[in-house]
């Protein structure tokens, strides 16, 4: 092919005009136009084959457990690749990764960026690890095209993710001696396993940040669910993050003798629990929207065959966005509930014992995924993340922001997990955009 001149190479692609020799034969164009920044999906994708291989199980996953041998060497291993691409590395007291990039406002607060690197028993190669290599990709660009940015940067690499969002939480400040007394997965307690990766308990309150110590929050995911994958979409703006609530609901009736008790006779506490189970499903099902609510625990009391149940302890889920609207959920089920245990002269009580509120995503972080998406020629689809992340632990601090890309047939925390190639470079290109675009646009 002929040689092109710089003016014809530029009409090419759209831009003869508006462009201006520098000396030493640099073009500067408006960066209005000049083509987006983009990420190296060959060598993203190869750093995260390189991931799997810690903790690799014989089904092909991972079993990398927080605070494990395996955790520890893949930290180490991507500690290394941090410094390579210029970062400044530290393990902060809590046991968090953080590779920080110097911005040119000194006086900025950061921006935050990463995921985790950990994950459940026989996991996925992709949960956690598509995120934090998508973030590690986007600095290594960042440094290759000397781009300085108006905030500092940080990668952050949150630990043991899968047992609670433990390092998240320590960083807003949210750990107890008692949480730390946890025994985790790996055997260790958490405080233990805080030592064992670098961390230190004594300087905890180190680890801290309030609110408003960052200018942002931004994590590139995985979506877990089969949503993007069957509407063939590219990208999914996260809404936020749902909230869950728990309860425990006892129903008592009364335990007597299953052969002699006539039908008509009975406070069958586990009958009562099964109408309840079903009436959930109607009450959760009857309304518009994406709410869910299920009963996924049960036990009944004394638990034997020929014995009527006298007591039933059994779950109750429910997770949504719209946390009033949790509550409306909530009030019917209970009246319900009072309806069902008049039928048959048993109760049913309520205790809460678990309750994450909604994370809901900053507006302008969601415009500005948005946006990146579709200047990249990506389709996108606005939804909630129905699983937790460090990123709702984040949004009470700062604006947050999550970067959804497929998971193939929904598959999660299983071998199978899987992502195509070309999704995770599609996400890493929107979070290099999106960062780009709210490090130009927050204060
Ligand atoms: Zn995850």
């Amino acid at each position: 092919m002929a040689e092109l001149t710089r003016r014809e190479m530029l009409a090419l692609i759209g831009l003869a005009g508006v462009s201006a020799a520098l000396p030493g034969g640099a073009w500067a164009l408006p960066s209005r136009q000049r083509a987006p920044l983009l990420v190296n999906g060959a060598r993203l994708n190869g750093t995260l084959a390189s991931l799997s291989a810690f903790g690799r199980n014989p089904q092909g996953g991972v079993t990398r457990l927080a605070y494990s041998d395996a955790d520890k060497q893949a930290r180490e291993w991507v500690i290394g690749l941090m410094r390579e691409a210029g970062l400044d590395v530290q393990i902060d007291a809590a046991g968090n990764i953080i590779g920080r990039r110097a911005g040119s406002g000194s006086a900025r607060k950061p921006i935050l960026f990463g995921s985790h690197i950990d994950s459940v028993p026989d996991g996925g190669n992709y949960d956690g690890d598509v995120g934090s290599m998508g973030a590690l990709e986007v600095m290594r660009v960042l440094a290759e095209n000397h781009v300085a940015t108006r905030h500092p940067l940080e990668l952050v690499i949150f630990q043991n993710e899968e047992g609670g969002v433990t390092g998240s939480r320590a960083m807003i400040g949210e750990l107890t001696d008692a949480d730390f007394a946890l025994t985790s997965r790996s055997g260790k307690t958490i405080g233990d396993g805080i030592a064992f990766i670098g961390g230190d308990l004594r300087r905890i309150a180190d680890a801290k940040r309030r609110s408003g110590d960052i200018a942002a929050y931004l994590e590139l995911h995985i979506e877990q669910g089969g949503i993007l994958d069957e509407t063939k979409t590219n990208i999914g703006v996260v809404e936020g993050i749902v909230g869950v609530f728990w309860w425990d609901v006892t129903v008592v009736g009364f335990a007597n003798h299953a052969g002699t008790t006539p039908m008509n006779r009975r406070q069958d506490a586990m009958l009562a629990a099964a109408k309840f189970t079903v009436m959930v499903n109607r009450v959760v099902t009857s309304k518009p929207g994406r709410q869910v609510g299920t009963v996924g625990r049960i036990s009944a009391l004394p638990g034997a065959p020929n014995v009527i149940p006298g007591k039933v302890v059994l779950s109750l889920e429910l997770r949504d966005l719209d946390e009033a609207k949790v509550n409306r959920l909530f009030d019917e089920i209970s009246t319900e509930a009072k309806k069902i245990g008049q039928e048959n002269g048993t109760t049913f009580s309520f205790k809460p014992i678990n309750v994450n509120h909604p994370a809901p995503t900053d507006p302008r972080i969601r415009a500005a995924i948005e946006k990146s998406a579709r200047e990249l020629g990506l389709t996108t689809r606005a939804m909630p993340s129905g699983a937790g992340h460090d990123a709702q632990e984040m949004a009470r601090i700062g604006p947050a922001g999550m970067i959804f890309v497929p998971s193939v047939k929904g598959i999660s925390h299983a071998p199978t997990e899987f992502s195509r190639p070309g999704d995770i470079e599609n996400g890493a290109n929107v979070l290099l955009q999106t960062l780009l675009r709210i490090d130009a646009e927050f204060a």
